[in-house]
């Protein structure tokens, strides 16, 4: 404690210079230094991206050297998922720390009603890092990040897409070149440090039409026949589930522009030179996103700025690319939310690379990195955060909440038409809670890619990770000040929930 009081004080009243024996003194439990003065922050985000088609999480194709070098120089969470495979509540978790409940944003399309806004308890780092007297600024790339969504919380510069006249879901979004062409100009007026810069990338998110030289880059081999084997990706069935809409933008997506604004187009044969189409064209596109954020390290390195800057990089959720007879993300499948995450500290903060199993969420994000920065206040942030630091001393959460997004889609066919609405990922089970139907259970040390429901004969488990995710939302629910705009798909998914006895969590154990 007294070290920690130490630390404190250095901050609040003497120059940063006169507080490196403090942090000499730190404590060595967490593993780490800290940094002179306040570091740096870049954090990128890239839509779409599911974690197992980067090289550094066992790709056998080389799809991210860059990526793949800043984990060779810092910490990577094997087993991190984000907390929904939607882009705005994950975005808001990893910004908050909060889960989708706690912030208030369970879909895209306002579920809660209007932008976020951001009140006591509902922070985000921008906000944070802003009062602590950084310079912010955010380079996004689509429209579900867009400042309409409230994500400019905090932000100086908010630098988004803008179309004169956009026909298509296509030209509300731009490239990761493009993207990091305004983030690199930003760079080049050597803006004030310390400072915390977003990017967010677009590029794996469908539809998949990387430029060359990416788009040829990788060629159907024997390994790809067997991933397509190992995923039991089945045409057939996609082909009958997804109207042409949804079909085009991943199996044709040339024809995805055409169709979006309405014209009518013929789409090729939904069968297995399709999907090995569209996994080497999504590969292409990660390739494409890794060599953009090669740029960035490149010109912080160029600009002297490496060394004081920690760089984070992670997805706010994967993409099901045919797994489990799904095209899209939204949902909360393995890979619908196995995200990337790594974290580069400047020299003196970790004891050295490593690669960490345990399982981690989104929301362990922000008190990871808050922890190796005690030289920063932003107490407010701190206080509110749900997460855990996934590399401090003790025993770890080790498993990860998941969510559905609250708001049907209208493409989404048949009955059950939500899929399971929780999850729960532990270092040996995957959970599910189906609240209108029966829960599942699938045991990943023999079964990681979720085919063989073994909840009949482990009703133990499945009674103890429901009872966690029970608990997990009985925690700090949000709930929209009196008067403030509601709407039916938030009414509806609070009456569920209060169905289900989630109204106050005294009585729940
Ligand atoms: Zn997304």
């Amino acid at each position: 404690m007294r070290r920690l009081h130490l630390a404190t004080l250095c901050l609040l009243l003497l120059p940063l210079a006169a507080c490196d024996d403090a942090r000499d003194d730190a404590p060595a439990t967490t593993g780490a230094g800290t940094l002179a003065g306040k570091p740096n922050l870049v954090l990128v985000t890239v839509d779409t991206l599911r974690a197992d088609h980067l090289h550094c999480y066992g790709h056998w194709r080389e799809t991210s050297p860059n990526v793949d070098a800043l984990a060779d120089e810092g910490v990577l969470f094997e087993r991190a998922y984000s907390v929904m495979g939607t882009t705005l509540p994950s975005h808001l978790s990893i910004l908050t720390g909060l889960y989708p409940h706690q912030h208030g944003y369970l879909a895209n399309h306002g579920a809660m009603g209007g932008g976020f806004t951001s009140s006591a308890g509902r922070h985000t780092l921008a906000e944070a890092l802003a009062a602590e007297g950084y310079t912010t600024a955010a380079f996004v790339s689509g429209p579900t990040v867009s400042k309409a969504t409230g994500l400019d919380a905090g932000f100086q510069v908010f630098d988004e897409h803008h179309h004169p006249a956009p026909k298509t879901l296509e030209d509300t979004s731009r490239r990761s070149e493009d993207t990091t062409a305004a983030a690199l100009a930003w760079l080049a007026q050597a803006p004030r440090e310390p400072f915390f810069l977003w990017i967010h990338y677009w590029d794996p998110h469908e539809p998949n039409l990387p430029r060359e030289p990416f788009a040829s880059a990788f060629r159907t081999d024997e390994r790809l026949e067997a991933l397509i084997d190992e995923r039991v990706i089945r045409p057939e069935v996609l082909a009958e589930r997804f109207p042409p809409r949804e079909l085009a933008r991943l199996f044709a997506p040339e024809l995805a522009p055409a169709l979006d604004a309405g014209e009518d187009a013929t789409l090729p044969p939904i069968d297995r030179d399709a999907v090995r189409r569209l996994l080497n064209l999504y590969d292409g596109d990660v390739l494409a996103t890794d060599h953009a954020f090669g740029q960035v390290v490149a010109a912080l390195k160029a600009r002297g700025l490496y060394e004081r800057t920690v760089v984070v990089f992670t997805a706010d959720h994967g993409q099901a690319l045919g797994q489990h007879d799904w095209l899209e993300h939204g949902r909360i499948q393995g890979e619908d939310v196995h995200v990337p995450l790594v974290m580069r500290f400047p020299a003196g903060v970790l004891d050295g690379p490593r690669r960490v199993l345990d399982v981690v969420s989104s929301v362990d994000l922000l008190p990871t990195l808050l922890a190796r920065l005690p030289q920063l206040a932003v107490s407010d942030l701190r206080a509110q955060l749900s997460g855990e630091d996934a590399l401090g001393p003790g025993d770890l959460r080790n498993s990860a909440f998941s969510q559905r997004s609250a708001r049907d889609r209208d493409w989404e066919p048949g009955e059950d038409t939500d899929g399971p609405k929780f999850a729960l990922t532990t270092r040996d089970w995957k959970y599910y809670f189906r609240p209108e139907g029966t829960d599942e259970l699938y045991d990943l040390r023999v079964d990681p890619g979720e085919l063989h429901d073994v909840a009949d004969a482990h009703a133990d488990v499945v009674e103890a990770l429901r009872r966690r995710v029970l608990h997990v939302l009985d925690e700090r629910r949000y709930t929209p000040e009196a008067g403030a705009e509601d709407t039916p798909e938030a009414r509806a998914y609070r009456e569920m929930l209060d169905k289900l006895g989630y109204t106050g969590g005294a009585e729940r154990h």
